[in-house]
């Protein structure tokens, strides 16, 4: 095992890692830019080291300053959390040529070949994997978009290879919008990913965003730990996530499992990850792998009982996954809040300020990860989740009386948060019967406006 583990992130998923480090009696590591300076992760580790200023591009996105300060603070081992560094396999791959250092996530090939979408969806087609259906080529011309229109029907996405969280994402109703369509795509491809390649799938009308929680080891075990649901979006980011999902039965969540440890199989790939799928009338379609730890994998753990984060760091020091597939077992219900500094009634605005009264809430079914304090100041740096709020209960519907308990009970000045959102999805009437799908809450929010 490791002695010391650095982890090159902030915040909450900084100490959710130091955490499973304290208790595998693993030394730890932080780095922090000036604005973290007094940041709950800083205070958390053994050592933490000021890795440059607050713009992420100089402090936890700058490679070589984050080896440097592993080496010099006799790490062992890097663990990159969600964000940032996660997926970037480059620097994954400089890791590995670390004789001193190893790296806490899949090999950077494997990294490499899931990250670029098309060259996944390949992977997938080869594991017999249905994806969404669409091209498994990077496309050129609004020919070649306009040919997938044909074919499927529009609307259509437009997506970059190198894309996520909805970025680099154009949905193209009619033929007429193509070409206009299609170098938005290019152009935020090559401004957010520094990639302008882009590939044309069909635009699910109302699909369920359900992914699967996979762990794998260095000797040839794979796992899956049963689905999140994530249906719940707002312009493509997920606002509450759930497991297991309230619409999926046990012969599609077995199917589904099953095709997720297909194909992260045909990748050769270790550690832990997320196939993420989409489902609309019974049927699946695999959309993207996320080669890192996620925000909601918080969800699979307490409906599991299985430390996904331990197993990382056990996984990158060579052990082998000591539980079978049929050990799995699903008990119960698990729903994750993201608490994010936004003002709902301002378009989910981020709202900067000092944490006047930071008191959340507690007793049975109730977990928090965070690394906030009262009187912290909320900056506007970097992402506005300040916490995550995790409730759990035996079924989904005494869950949601809970989620109401916890919610009620979280109080928190200073700072406008979607608390309040979240109170009133607990009463919405789609998320309560769990009919609700990616689009819903655009849709719902568009109507209000
Ligand atoms: P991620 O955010 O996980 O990186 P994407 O950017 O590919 O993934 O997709 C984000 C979200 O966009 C999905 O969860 C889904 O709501 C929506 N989406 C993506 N592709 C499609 C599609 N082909 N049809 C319908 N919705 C889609």
């Amino acid at each position: 095992m490791f002695d010391k583990l650095l982890v090159a992130n902030r915040g909450e998923i900084a100490v959710r890692v130091m955490a499973a480090c304290e208790e595998l009696g693993i030394d730890t590591v932080a780095i922090y830019s000036e604005a973290d300076r007094n940041n709950g992760h800083v205070e958390y580790a053994d050592e933490a080291y000021n890795v440059g200023p607050a713009p992420a591009s100089d402090s936890y996105l700058d490679q070589e300053t984050i080896v440097e300060t592993a080496l010099e603070a006799g790490a062992d081992a890097i663990h990159p959390g969600y964000g940032f560094l996660a997926e970037n396999a480059e620097f994954a791959s400089r890791i590995e040529e670390t004789e001193e250092l190893t790296w806490v996530g899949p090999p950077s090939d494997a990294m490499a070949q899931l990250g670029e979408k098309t060259r996944a969806r390949q992977a997938m087609q080869a594991a017999d994997v249905p994806v969404v259906p669409g091209t498994t080529e990077p496309v050129e011309s609004a020919k070649e978009v306009r040919e997938v229109g044909e074919e499927f029907g529009y609307p259509v996405a437009i997506k970059a290879e190198g894309g996520g969280g909805g970025r680099g994402m154009q949905i193209v109703h009619d033929s007429a919008d193509v070409d206009d369509a299609l170098e938005t795509a290019q152009r935020e491809g090559k401004a957010y990913f520094d990639n302008d390649s882009v590939y044309v799938e069909k635009y699910l009308a109302a699909p369920k965003h359900i992914e699967v929680q996979i762990l794998a080891d260095e000797h040839g075990n794979v796992r899956h730990l049963g689905e999140r649901d994530c249906s719940l979006q707002r312009r493509h980011q997920k606002v509450i996530e759930e497991a297991p999902s309230p619409v999926l039965d046990e012969e599609l969540r077995q199917e589904i499992g099953d095709a997720a440890r297909r194909g992260v199989r045909e990748a050769d790939y270790t550690n832990a990850g997320t196939v993420e799928f989409l489902v609309e009338d019974g049927e699946f379609y695999f959309m993207e792998v996320n080669t890192r730890i996620q925000v909601e994998h918080t969800a699979s753990e307490e409906v599991t009982g299985i430390d996904v984060v331990r197993w990382q760091i056990r996984v990158a020091a060579g052990e082998q996954l000591d539980f079978s597939q049929d050990n799995v077992e699903i008990e119960g219900h698990a729903i994750e809040f993201r608490i994010n500094a936004e003002n709902p009634a301002d378009d989910f605005a981020p709202t900067p300020g000092t944490l006047e009264t930071y008191d959340p809430p507690g007793s049975i079914g109730i977990r928090l990860d965070h690394a906030v304090n009262q009187g912290d100041e909320i900056g506007g740096d970097y992402d506005s989740m300040i916490a995550k709020l995790i409730v759990s209960a035996d079924d989904r519907k005494q869950c949601i009386k809970r989620s109401k308990r916890a919610l009620e009970h979280y109080d928190i000045e200073g700072v406008h948060t979607i608390i309040p959102f979240h109170r009133l999805m607990l009463t919405d009437e789609a998320f309560v019967t769990g009919s609700h799908t990616t689009k819903y809450l655009d849709e719902e929010l568009a109507e209000e406006a």
